[in-house]
């Protein structure tokens, strides 16, 4: 899929309930603003065979692939290592990320140490990518013609800074003709969401099971472009309406016959 991403989420952490894994959130909004879509999210332990096989079956999918957690100091620290290992390169030291390290430090008054010095460590090859929020690099490398690898530090605010400093700016070169999604979101209260659907289904406006409140025309205008999409939780159902950017027009139209229909049960 040529507009389609992966992210993997490695972290022991992230799979045992103490730490909430927040970066497809993150990122899925950043590339729906682009134009590109999230397609999968995994997330897995500190494991090194696992690392290999989660990023090698990603790529049999998907030319981009967002790998994050485990470069900083620690001995559970081992995404380097297993992706290395993986496409047959040796780790070395990068001189940008050593001297944004030093820096760093010097600033703090922190002497350096080994373990800090680990930080600056990426695949052969690889392109350092600067983390404005940390000491660990990210890193680009292209394992192979037309597939891209990003290795990005763990820490929610590493990640936005490497995603918004680097990944964005090269997303956007890369996808110039990426069409970005427009949302829409209607809040309901009081109905459940086979009733709201009910409701849809009988109205005058259906065209289509997949777009029941277009005319035939603007159906047409809209199939397969237009995605509907129900998040009932707590007494409420929140119904997010996206159409591509060029199509905003269409989706306003969508939104009013929706309203309208909806009336007595929106909040928002
Ligand atoms: P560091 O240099 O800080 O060690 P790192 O890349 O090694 O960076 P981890 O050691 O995997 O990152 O995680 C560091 C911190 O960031 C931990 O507190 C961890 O819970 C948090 N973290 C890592 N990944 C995520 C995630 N996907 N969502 C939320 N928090 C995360």
């Amino acid at each position: 899929m040529k507009n389609s991403i992966e992210l993997i989420s490695i972290g022991t952490e992230l799979l045992s309930g103490r730490t909430l894994n927040t970066h497809a959130q993150t990122l899925g909004a950043v590339l729906s603003e682009i134009g590109l879509s999230l397609s999968r999210d995994t997330t897995i332990p500190d494991s090194i065979k696992t690392i290999q096989s989660a990023v090698r079956e990603a790529f049999e999918r998907v030319d981009i692939v967002i790998v994050s957690g485990g470069l900083g100091p620690t001995s559970d620290d081992i995404t380097r290592e297993a992706l290395a290992a993986l496409f047959n390169r040796d780790i070395v030291s990068s001189p940008s990320a050593l001297e944004e390290i030093k820096k760093r430090y010097a600033a703090r008054g922190y002497p350096m140490n080994p373990a800090s010095e680990r930080m600056a460590l990426i695949i052969e090859g690889a392109e350092t990518l600067i983390n404005s929020a940390g000491a660990a690099a990210a890193q680009r490398l292209d394992p192979e013609t037309g597939k891209t690898l990003f290795v990005v530090p763990g820490p929610p605010n590493e990640f936005a800074a490497v995603l918004n400093d680097h990944i964005v700016p090269w997303l956007r070169k890369n996808f110039p003709d990426a069409v970005p999604l427009e949302l829409r979101v209607l809040t309901t209260q009081g109905i459940g969401e086979s009733a709201i659907v009910t409701l849809l289904e009988n109205s005058t406006f259906q065209c289509s099971p997949a777009l029941p409140v277009l005319s035939e025309a603007e159906g047409r205008e809209l199939e397969g472009e237009l995605s509907i999409g129900f998040y009932p939780g707590f007494g409420r159902v929140e119904i997010r309406l996206t159409a591509p950017k060029k199509k905003a027009a269409l989706l306003d139209q969508t939104e009013r016959t929706l309203r309208k229909l909806l009336h007595d049960h929106l909040i928002d």
